[in-house]
């Protein structure tokens, strides 16, 4: 995740520097396209540019690769069916693909997911999931009103857009607006962009946007709520995107956030275990099976800590096997273990 300067990159950008080459893409605010630094395209102007790590990362964000540089070509040696699979993937990106829908294309779903794999360096249902998710997320990032935002994005149709955003949030944003009972906002970290949802009560999800089995999470959340959660302003989210910056920047160690747990009494108390965890502390989950009261619940904590909604301020990271090694987490085990680093050096950045 660690990109070079932006100074930096933007020289090369303009320079159309190839050593560069794979290590950054340029998104294009105005455009709503990545690219390759060494692209022939036009160049943007410095504030209309930000700079993502990976071509995932472009994708969570909502951009679409450039026709011209291909950040996406899987190159000469690609098979010729991988254009009009990626096409049809990028046109409707509510779709999911599965094995008998790709044999009923006459492709052979292994080779599809190595092919994939080794082109892009994701596999085919992450790929699916980051164009979902992007273009979903489209709206939030920047906080645009939900309808313009599809629009001047430049999706070829409203309607694919309002799509991807139902699919995801669980309402079509036109119809939930006015109505909402949530607003969601995007929050950009060192460690990737996090999507924030709050309503008056509190704070409902935090969670990184790559997240396996956020949308899962989502739709559970819509369904609760009847569906309608609308992008925009809120001062939870502002007051939430403060204390982070702060915290990434270690400058803050105890969150000061109002949450809107919801789960079973076993969940809640499992959750408010968490919470007491001091920043820079670990724990075993046997350590929080007898917390919570019941030793013998080792396998239950696994579970509800999984089930945690609110990443980093509830602080499930915290939470390590008896002998110190790390396991899973939902935002990946890298993650996990920066966060874990950070804290031990009291959030003092070691390079
Ligand atoms: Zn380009």
């Amino acid at each position: 995740m660690t990109l070079p300067s932006t100074t930096e990159m933007y020289r090369a950008l303009v320079e159309r520097d190839g050593s560069f080459e794979g290590l950054f893409y340029a998104c294009v605010k105005t455009t709503g396209i990545f690219c390759r630094p060494t692209c022939h395209a036009r160049k943007p102007k410095p504030e209309n540019v930000e700079f993502a790590p990976t071509v995932q990362e472009a994708l969570h964000r909502g951009y679409r690769p450039c026709q011209v540089c291909e950040p996406m070509a899987a190159g000469p040696s690609a098979p010729n069916w991988l254009a009009p699979l990626v096409d049809e993937i990028r046109r409707h990106p509510d779709l999911k693909l599965r094995d008998h829908d790709l044999r009923a294309r006459g492709l052979d779903p292994v080779q599809v997911r190595r092919t994939f794999k080794r082109s892009f360096g994701m596999t085919f249902q992450a790929y699916q999931r980051a164009v979902r998710l992007g273009t979903a997320m489209k709206a939030l990032h920047g906080g645009a009103p939900t309808l313009d935002a599809g629009m001047d994005a430049g999706f070829e149709s409203d309607s694919g857009f309002r799509d991807a955003f139902a699919r995801v949030f669980g309402d079509a944003p036109g119809r939930a607006r006015g109505t909402a009972l949530l607003t969601a906002t995007w929050i950009e970290t060192p460690l990737g962009p996090m999507l924030a949802i709050a309503g008056d009560g509190g704070l409902e999800l935090l969670e990184f946007v790559d997240r396996r089995g956020l949308e899962t999470e989502l739709r559970e959340l819509g369904r609760t709520l009847k569906g309608a959660i609308v992008p925009g302003e809120h001062a939870i989210l502002t007051k939430t995107a403060d204390q982070l910056r702060e915290y990434f920047a270690g400058a803050r160690r105890t969150f000061d956030i109002p949450l809107k747990l919801q789960g079973s009494a076993f969940q809640l108390a499992a959750w408010r275990a968490l919470c007491e965890i001091p920043y820079g502390e670990t724990r075993s989950y046997s350590d929080m099976a007898r917390r919570v009261g019941s030793a013998n619940a080792v396998r239950a904590i696994g579970r509800v800590n999984g089930q945690n909604r609110i990443a980093v301020v509830v602080p499930c990271h915290r939470v390590i096997r008896a002998d110190g090694s790390l396991c899973g987490y939902g935002g990946g085990k890298w993650r996990k273990q920066w966060l874990l680093d950070h804290e031990r050096a009291g959030g003092v950045r070691l390079g």
